[in-house]
């Protein structure tokens, strides 16, 4: 399927993106936004055309980490000649946000998975799937991102209670939207669509089986993923990624569905968890001792809340397996940029070294 010509204002082109674009612009350089990559080929949207892009040699060069590269959502810098299908990508506009995930191979190096993003939607199933501690976890990623977290709670259509639900996550989400739909039947749709209007991205995250291509496939309002069938014909029985992986909707609007961003891992900071478990923080800023581990110490406001049942005892321990999992990442890489900063200045002095032998009389 080929897509018509797109206007970079579709794709989510705004004033903020012109401002930073502009000293590209007096260079002659021409904005695209990435929909795919793949092994460091990337497919590109440009103003009414489509564009094959690579980095240039300087900018591989200058790429500290697998991070600065362009992913999925980008804008991005491009040179191409008129009536030639190939680009060259000299720079990644700031992003405004991002989701990152480990890169592959177990190294901590955080590579980018989606860019740009405005509506992180957090999928459940008000079936089986049901799990509110689950959703704590991708509340927490999604802060973290920079973009703002929507709950979507699909397959009302199976649930007795749905209000019960909508209340349960509401106690834990503050302030987030909580919207109760059913994909099959339709109902609760337009309500998704407010969180993802023109010049808009949005993305879906959730586990398998919650239904993120039937909610994708209900606001494009056709079978283009084509789910199932595409599962079952691959012979590799993987996802052939026959859709793009930016997804233009037709009301305006755009998806960002990658493979990646289907296996996201946890990857956060410590400001994301904080934000995602202000409840806590708050108590904890009541213990009677400031260094207090909510253990055994007297006047621990913890201690309190779980007693008299004001927090949640699960949703605390989700608290603290999140805090672990994050000290272990930070020490990680910590340990990462050391050694980084050490190959930095190595090559400092080397390149200090060479130009002295060089120098000339003049400077
Ligand atoms: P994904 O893995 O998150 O992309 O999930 P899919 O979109 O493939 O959906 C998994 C299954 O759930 C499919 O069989 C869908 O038909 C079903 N499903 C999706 N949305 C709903 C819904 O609102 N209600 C019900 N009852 N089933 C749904
Ligand atoms: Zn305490």
């Amino acid at each position: 399927m080929r897509n018509l010509v797109i206007s970079l204002t579709e794709l989510g082109w705004n004033s903020s993106c012109q401002e930073h674009f502009a000293a590209f612009k007096d260079l002659g350089f021409e904005a695209a936004r990435v929909i795919q990559e793949h092994k460091e080929a990337y497919l590109l949207f440009a103003e009414g055309r489509e564009l094959s892009g690579e980095v240039s040699g300087r900018f591989r060069h200058q790429a500290q980490s697998k991070g600065d590269f362009p992913a999925v959502g980008d804008w991005v810098a491009v040179e191409g000649r008129p009536g030639e299908t190939k680009a060259t990508i000299h720079a990644v506009l700031p992003r405004r946000s991002a989701f990152t995930r480990t890169a592959a191979g177990g190294r901590t190096e955080a590579q980018v998975v989606a860019a740009n993003v405005d509506a992180a939607f957090l999928v459940s199933g008000l079936d089986g799937d049901f799990n509110v501690r689950r959703i704590e976890r991708y509340l927490t990623l999604a802060w973290d991102s920079g973009s703002s977290p929507v709950v979507v709670l699909n397959k009302s259509d199976l649930c007795a209670d749905v209000e019960a639900r909508v209340d349960e996550v509401e106690r834990i989400a503050i302030g987030v939207p909580v919207l109760p739909i059913s994909a099959v039947e339709g109902r609760g749709l337009d309500s998704l669509r407010d969180h993802v209007g023109p010049g808009k991205t949005g993305v879906f995250l959730g586990s398998s089986g919650v239904g993120k291509s039937t909610l994708i496939n209900a606001l494009l309002g056709t079978d283009r993923m084509k789910v199932r069938a595409v599962r079952q014909d691959d012979s590799h029985g993987r996802h052939t990624t026959t859709h793009r992986e930016l997804i233009v909707l037709p009301g305006g609007g755009v998806v960002i569905d990658t493979p990646g961003m289907r296996e996201l891992q946890l990857w956060s900071d410590e400001a994301g968890l904080k934000q995602a478990f202000d409840d806590i923080e708050t108590l904890a800023e009541q213990c009677r001792f400031r260094d207090c581990a909510h253990r055994s110490e007297p006047g621990c406001a913890i201690r309190r809340a779980i007693k008299l049942g004001t927090l949640d005892a699960r949703r605390y321990e989700s608290y603290l397996k999140l805090n672990r999992e994050l000290r272990y990442l930070d020490a990680r890489q910590d340990q990462k940029e050391r050694l980084l900063e050490k190959a930095r200045w190595k090559k400092l002095s080397a390149g200090r070294r060479k130009r002295n032998r060089h120098a000339r009389p003049w400077r």
